[in-house]
């Protein structure tokens, strides 16, 4: 009784869909119906859920559940994605709802265009998270002493990436964004990765490649000197990459690292991939790259070595650079004041981005929001960087 029911209902339009989409379950607002006034109870058979799992996931299965879509699991022929299957038994339960939107969301998404698919006709896995869709073509990664294939390596990068958000929502609690998800591509190719920027993107260039705007995407090769298809070097950049792309739809659609303001958007994308990984091996320009292991990415001891050393001021020439002309030494200094910024003055990091984005200089913003000036935020930069630095750099991490 209960699934003709739903089978009829829908058919009724649901005008947050932009798209016509075939569709065999119920959308939103039918599920709101369905259980408005009188919401079934399941049965002993199901215990009470009104639903089973669906037992074809396996090991990805609590991967599967923290993921928004995944092409992989959308696929599956028993339940298409939403991971729970109707309880033969009954007519239904208090988990038939998160079953029924799952099955919408994911028959939504699969109806959205993905210009991946569409120039290179086949499928390549797609996983979707709150803040980021991850797209992996890269088959063999080595994770360790494993390997991943490119459908767990796109839950575990996606994993990276969102922790990398939430941690960033914690440091600018009011954050809005503008356009759409930033989205991660990585390829096993280099001629896919080519492709893909030339042909997807519209973009000349041959290098790791990042599409600022409102609709973001960054994307590069693994077989590449600096990632050597390992699964933790590839999850590095793409954490870097993913801050990168958020930060500039952050608050408004402004990219700090053409402002005078690269400090913040490298320092920003240098905090959440140490944070995550004890080192930071990612810069954002070619020349740089070249010498991309500077102190092996472990910065806290240098940092604290060097200010304690060299008394010459460092922020007013780096405050006013460009991401793209930051020097390599400037990294570290970068990533530190960013460091300084969200851990000793939690309260001011907001107002000072709406600052930044306001387009006002660093000096300015400083000026604006601590009432500051250049020389105080240095002199305040490395009393805590002396008081807080451990002597000894943590170890970085080793795999996935
Ligand atoms: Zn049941
Ligand atoms: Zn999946
Ligand atoms: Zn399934
Ligand atoms: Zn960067």
């Amino acid at each position: 009784m209960l699934f003709l029911l739903l089978a009829s209902m829908a058919v009724l339009p649901n005008s947050a869909l932009p798209v016509a989409i075939a569709t065999c379950h119920p959308q939103e607002d039918s599920i709101d119906e369905l259980f408005a006034d009188d919401e079934p109870d399941g049965c002993r058979k199901c215990d009470h859920r009104g639903v089973n799992d669906c037992k074809l996931h396996g090991k990805m299965t609590e991967l599967e559940h923290a993921a928004v879509f995944c092409s992989q699991a959308a696929a599956c022929k028993k339940c298409f994605g939403a991971l729970l299957i109707p309880c033969e038994k009954c007519e239904g339960g208090p988990e038939s709802r998160v079953m029924y939107e799952r099955q919408g969301r994911f028959e939504h998404r699969l109806n959205q265009p993905d210009p991946c698919r569409d120039q290179f006709k086949r499928e390549i896995v797609r996983v979707e998270g709150e803040h980021f869709v991850v797209q992996i073509d890269a088959h063999k990664l080595r994770n360790g002493k494993s390997k991943t294939d490119a459908h767990l390596f796109a839950h575990l990068m996606l994993q990276e990436a969102e922790k990398a958000a939430l941690l960033f929502e914690g440091h600018f609690p009011d954050v809005w964004y503008t356009g759409e998800k930033p989205r991660i591509w990585f390829w096993g190719k280099v001629d896919d990765h080519l492709t893909a920027m030339h042909h997807v993107l519209g973009a000349s260039g041959s290098g790791d490649f990042k599409l600022m705007g409102p609709a973001p995407v960054s994307t590069a090769s693994t077989p590449s000197d600096h990632l050597q298809n390992k699964a933790k070097l590839v999850a590095m950049l793409g954490v870097h990459s993913a801050i990168h792309l958020l930060l500039d739809n952050a608050c408004g659609e402004v990219w700090l690292g053409q402002q005078k303001a690269g400090w913040f958007d490298a320092g920003a994308a240098h905090w959440y991939e140490m944070q995550l990984f004890n080192q930071t091996l990612n810069y954002c320009i070619d020349e740089v790259k070249l010498r991309a292991n500077f102190k092996n990415g472990q910065w806290f001891v240098h940092v604290k070595n060097h200010l304690a050393t060299h008394s010459e001021p460092i922020l007013p020439a780096m405050l006013r650079k460009m991401t793209g002309h930051l020097d390599v030494e400037d990294h570290p200094f970068s990533w530190s004041l960013f460091d300084w910024l969200v851990r000793a003055h939690p309260d001011k990091t907001t107002d000072l981005l709406l600052s930044l984005k306001a387009k006002r200089s660093s000096r300015a913003a400083f000026q604006e929001v601590f009432k500051w000036n250049v020389a105080r935020v240095e002199q305040e930069w490395r009393a805590w960087v002396a008081a807080e630095y451990p002597s000894k750099n943590p170890k970085p991490r080793k795999k996935l």
